[in-house]
């Protein structure tokens, strides 16, 4: 579903990622786990075609990096979905409609719009949270609303950029049981983290990377 070959990906400044080998297989729950810096993004934007390597490739669902073209990405992006640390979510918008905004680009169907969206609510656990704004919420909470918003168009494998980086201990874990209903209900999971303690005694794949390499 996810193949890297020997992808290698540099900045101007010299850092990024050397030579990664990756498989991911449907469904799969997968930690990348490394310091700050040690290109955990860098990866995971390579994965969802932000940027792309200067030599090997990557499949994602089918979509090649060497004959990719601009006009696949919304196809590609609507098969990932992506949380970051920092929620992303639109300040001037409502839960509901942070969560309906990418269908409506997409011209989903009003009535489908409002079903999946109240779908993916009730999976977050936040139905009646649905018309507040996201500066009501708790910082636990708004990633939740990512979360929702990142499943909406149910993709195959869900992209966690350090997800709980912004939360306390509990809200933290309130995430981490999230991420695993969703991969039980068969999404797959890539979910960065700097945190050795987070996935202390887990009994996932973990993926370690240093300095833009995996180690095994
Ligand atoms: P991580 O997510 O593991 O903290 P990153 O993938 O963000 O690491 O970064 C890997 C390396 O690439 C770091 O040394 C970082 O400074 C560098 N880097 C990241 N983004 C950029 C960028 N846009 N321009 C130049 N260097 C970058
Ligand atoms: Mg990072």
């Amino acid at each position: 579903m996810i193949n890297l070959y020997n992808v290698s990906f540099s900045y101007p400044t010299g850092e990024g990622v050397k030579g990664v080998n990756l498989q991911i297989t449907p469904g799969e729950f997968v930690y990348l786990i490394g310091p700050s810096g040690a290109g955990k993004s860098t990866l995971l934007k390579l994965i969802y075609m932000d940027v792309f390597p200067q030599s090997g490739h990557i499949v994602v669902n089918g979509y090649n990096s060497l004959k990719f073209k601009k006009r696949y990405i919304p196809y590609l992006r609507r098969k990932i979905g992506i949380i970051f640390q920092d929620f992303k979510l639109l300040n001037d918008r409502s839960v509901f409609e942070n969560i309906t905004f990418v269908l409506q680009v997409t011209g989903t169907k009003r009535g489908d719009i409002k079903k999946r969206a109240l779908k993916v609510l009730a999976e977050v656990g936040l139905s009646h949270k649905r018309n507040k704004m996201p500066q009501q919420l708790s910082g636990g909470e708004q990633q939740r609303v990512a979360i929702a918003r990142a499943l909406v168009n149910e993709p195959i494998i869900l992209l966690a950029d350090e997800p709980t980086g912004n939360l306390d201990p509990v809200a933290a874990n309130d995430i981490l049981n999230i991420l695993d209903k969703i991969n039980v209900k068969g999404t797959a999971i890539l979910m960065a983290t700097h945190s050795d303690k987070l996935v202390q005694g887990t009994r996932k794949r973990i993926v370690n990377i240093m300095n833009g390499k995996l180690i095994s």
